[in-house]
């Protein structure tokens, strides 16, 4: 395994507490994720962070070269489907359930690398925005969450560690301006 360098490891670190949080609450509703025909990996989800997709495409480049080869090329399809085929008639374009270009016999290639929003998604939660009323989530339809008592899964400290990563980050890397992309985008660009 490639070794990690060591600006990554704040990022690292909050992946794990997030992951912790999650399955602690999945386990307390008895929630396992077992794949549903919602599967947030055929969600589209877009990705905000310069850190987040330096990391991504750091756990890439350490992938063996066919692995590579295949997510380059579904990375690419998935934008040609999703973005220039759509982009006259959705603006923003429409999910079209098409797989992760990561998702590989149900599994994320990537799983160790995979973004915030990939490691959050399916519980109900709640998060707190200042000058705003407070958000909540209901979880995904697979954890039939409706009818059970919510327990308690706050975004807010997660998203605001993530800021001060952003920052730091952008700090040391000297990357600027604003972020928007998904996966595929992410990937498409990569170098073999
Ligand atoms: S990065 Fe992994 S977990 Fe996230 S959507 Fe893609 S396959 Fe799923």
């Amino acid at each position: 395994m490639t070794h990690t360098p060591e600006h990554f490891s704040p990022l690292v670190q909050l992946y794990q507490d997030m992951d912790n949080t999650w399955n602690r609450i999945a386990q307390q509703y008895g929630f396992e994720c077992n794949g549903c025909e919602d599967n947030c990996c055929l969600s589209l989800f877009f990705h905000h962070t310069h850190a987040e997709v330096s990391f991504l495409q750091f756990g890439f480049q350490a992938l063996p070269h066919k692995d590579r080869k295949r997510v380059l090329t579904l990375s690419r399809d998935y934008c040609r489907q999703t973005f220039c085929e759509t982009t006259a008639a959705h603006n923003p374009p429409a999910s079209k359930k098409i797989p992760c270009p990561l998702l590989k016999n149900e599994r994320c290639t990537l799983y160790q690398f995979r973004p915030m929003i990939c490691r959050m998604h399916g519980l109900p939660h709640e998060l707190h925005k200042p000058g705003f009323n407070v958000f909540k989530g209901p979880g995904c339809d697979a954890g039939k969450f409706a009818g059970q008592t919510y327990i308690p899964f706050d975004r807010t400290p997660f998203y605001k560690q993530m800021a001060v990563i952003e920052m730091n980050f952008r700090q040391l890397t000297g990357k600027t301006g604003k972020i928007k992309k998904t996966i595929a985008q992410i990937l498409s660009d990569s170098t073999m």
